[in-house]
Parts: C-alpha cells; sequence; structure tokens
C-alpha cells in the first residue's frame, strides 16, 4: 500500500496550509460522523491515509485538500450563500470505519 508521503510537489509545496482536522467543523453539517478519520486514497497518485493527515488549504474561496504524496486536489468544499457544495472526485475511495 502506497501512504501520504507529506512530499508534494512544487505546485502545493509550500507552508500555507493546515492539516485535514481543520475539516471537522465545516463537515460536521454534512456527516453524522468525523470524517477526518476515515482513509481516503488518492485517484492521482493511489496514495491512502487518513483524511486528517492531508493538507488544507484555506486561502481561497474554497476549502481545498491536497494529497501530501502528490499535490492533487482531493476534496473541495465550497460554502456560499446558504449552500455547501462538497467535491470528493480526487479521492479513487474513502474508507469509513463503523465501529
Ligand atoms: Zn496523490
Amino acid at each position: 500500500m502506497n501512504v501520504w508521503t507529506g512530499q508534494a510537489r512544487s505546485q502545493a509545496a509550500d507552508d500555507d496550509y493546515l492539516d485535514g482536522n481543520a475539516l471537522a467543523g465545516p463537515l460536521s453539517e454534512v456527516f453524522s460522523i468525523d470524517i477526518t478519520a476515515a482513509l481516503g486514497t488518492c485517484s492521482g497518485c493511489g496514495a491512502e491515509g487518513a483524511i486528517a493527515e492531508a493538507r488544507l488549504y484555506v486561502s481561497a474561496p474554497a476549502k481545498i485538500l491536497r494529497c501530501p504524496s502528490c499535490g492533487a486536489v482531493l476534496l473541495r468544499l465550497d460554502e456560499r450563500e446558504g449552500r455547501l457544495i462538497l467535491d470528493l472526485s480526487g479521492f479513487r475511495n474513502v474508507t469509513i470505519h463503523l465501529d
């Protein structure tokens, strides 16, 4: 299994990000479980890791979660005008442990 490496390509290799734990609050409005504890697999490079350990960029209008291995966008959370748009298309899959 390939795991998050934290060695993203230069496009995301800056220090202007939080870890994925910062998504717990905004996503608590969508999921009844703590989604940051789930495991995600990157569609770009196949790396897998806890969503809490991915890189969250909050300076753009939308919150952007990037793969720490390749820098690909995993998740986009856009909240405005009373709507929340959640794009999970950067994940090949997300595994949620129910127990
Ligand atoms: Zn990746």
